[in-house]
């Protein structure tokens, strides 16, 4: 649990290991990343080209094991990538996070060896790109209302239904599915599946436009009577809700770590102009009033990186981390939102123009607080945490 400070690891130096990955990634971010970003959130179009780069430095396996070829990192040195990347561009952050946390790790952890030697290989390459496609129009916060069914047959299920908001999708491969085999039994009759997207009968329609994280490649998947093994399975037939839950847990760290570089490039924006804007004769930064919102930012993105880092390192360390990343993701998407809603104030009218980087920053960070379980949704987890206690 949280609380259990007898069991939580408390290293806070980063170990030598940990910070050169780190500093790769940082470079990679700040001269491959950032120079896109902007592109990338004009044009809406998924960075295929940025994908690939990020492939060829191993970062398309960055949690998976080494023995398919991946990276194997930690969950802490994963959390310090992504921040990274998210402070060049959210959107590559996004793309990042989905294929490595929410489709490798997921088959890493739940897949069978046979699963795991199909596909685990081809995704660390980034031959193939992997997408989560759990969310449906009634089933967003309330995930156990799928419709989307896995009808039994006799050698598998058929599969019928449509996701939406599936980020990766456009140049996707493969789908970790989740659909209801006991229709009516919600959590407890849903099942999941690993899913190659050129089976017959799947259809990729267009996603709708969005705020920010623009050029997710986001799609609606449509399953029309698709034939699916039942090896294709993962775990049991009706177990598929702890595959997502397990999903989502580890997944939110990677969020909150995206939402941190959000919220520090909302920083590093405001120090560059509070620097440099002269009004009265002066530097704004000389300004009490700037000065507080300078360190109510930095405060707060220090602390939820602590708890970020506290939840990556109590998963590192074997123990539930379920609430802690909860609580990660929650403080860090706050802390983020407001760090860019301050730096628009630092930034005034120079925030305020169409295409400036905080305007791009204060439409990004708004769906951390939306994707992978709402706020709302996190302030559940973490209160039925302390309500066990
Ligand atoms: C950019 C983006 C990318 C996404 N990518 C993916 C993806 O790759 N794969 C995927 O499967 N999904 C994806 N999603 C979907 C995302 O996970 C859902 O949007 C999210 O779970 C919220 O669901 P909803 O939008 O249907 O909101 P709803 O569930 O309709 O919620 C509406 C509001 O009601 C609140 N609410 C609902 N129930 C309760 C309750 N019981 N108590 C208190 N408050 C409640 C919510 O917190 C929210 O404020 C993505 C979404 C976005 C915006």
């Amino acid at each position: 649990m949280w609380h259990n400070r007898r069991q939580a690891p408390m290293h806070l130096e980063l170990t030598p290991a940990q910070a050169a990955v780190a500093a790769e990634v940082e470079a990679f971010a700040r001269d491959c990343v950032a120079p896109d970003a902007a592109r990338i959130d004009e044009t809406g179009e998924f960075p295929l080209g940025l994908v690939r780069q990020a492939a060829s430095r191993g970062y398309l396996g960055m949690r998976a094991p080494t023995a398919v070829g991946g990276r194997g990192l930690d969950h802490v040195t994963y959390a310090l990538a992504i921040e990274a990347v998210a402070r060049a561009s959210a959107t590559m952050a996004v793309i990042l996070a989905v294929h490595n946390s929410l489709v490798c790790d997921t088959l890493a952890w739940s897949g069978t060896s046979e699963q795991q030697a199909a596909w685990l290989p081809r995704l660390v390459t980034g031959e193939v790109i992997g997408v989560f496609a759990l969310s449906e129009a009634e089933a967003g916060t309330d995930a156990a209302n799928q419709q989307t069914s896995a009808t039994r047959t006799g050698q598998g299920y058929t599969l019928d239904g449509r996701k939406v908001w599936v980020a990766n999708g456009e140049v996707a491969g493969v789908a970790i599915v989740f659909a209801a085999t006991t229709p009516g039994a919600r959590g407890r009759g849903v099942s999941a599946f690993v899913v190659p997207l050129d089976r017959p009968g799947i259809r990729k329609e267009p996603g709708v436009d969005s705020l920010g994280v623009r050029g997710l490649g986001c799609v609606e998947l449509v399953f029309d009577q698709v034939v699916v093994r039942e090896d294709e399975r993962i775990g049991e037939q009706n177990q598929g809700f702890a595959v997502a839950r397990r999903a989502l847990e580890a997944g939110r760290i990677a969020i909150a770590a995206q939402a941190l570089g959000v919220g520090q490039a909302a920083l590093d924006e405001a120090l560059k102009h509070a620097r440099t804007r002269h009004t009265f004769g002066r530097p704004i930064a000389q300004y009490q009033a700037i000065q507080w919102f300078l360190a109510d930012m930095a405060t707060e993105l220090a602390a939820a990186r602590m708890l970020t880092l506290k939840a990556a390192a109590t998963a590192d360390a074997g123990h539930d981390f379920g609430a802690q990343a909860a609580m990660a993701k929650l403080a860090a998407s706050e802390a983020a939102h407001k760090a860019a809603d301050k730096a628009m104030q630092v930034l005034a009218s120079a925030g305020y123009r169409r295409g400036s980087t905080v305007e791009r920053l204060f439409r990004d960070v708004r769906a951390t607080e939306i994707y992978q379980g709402t706020s709302e949704v996190q302030r559940m987890i973490i209160a039925a945490a302390v309500l066990a206690e």
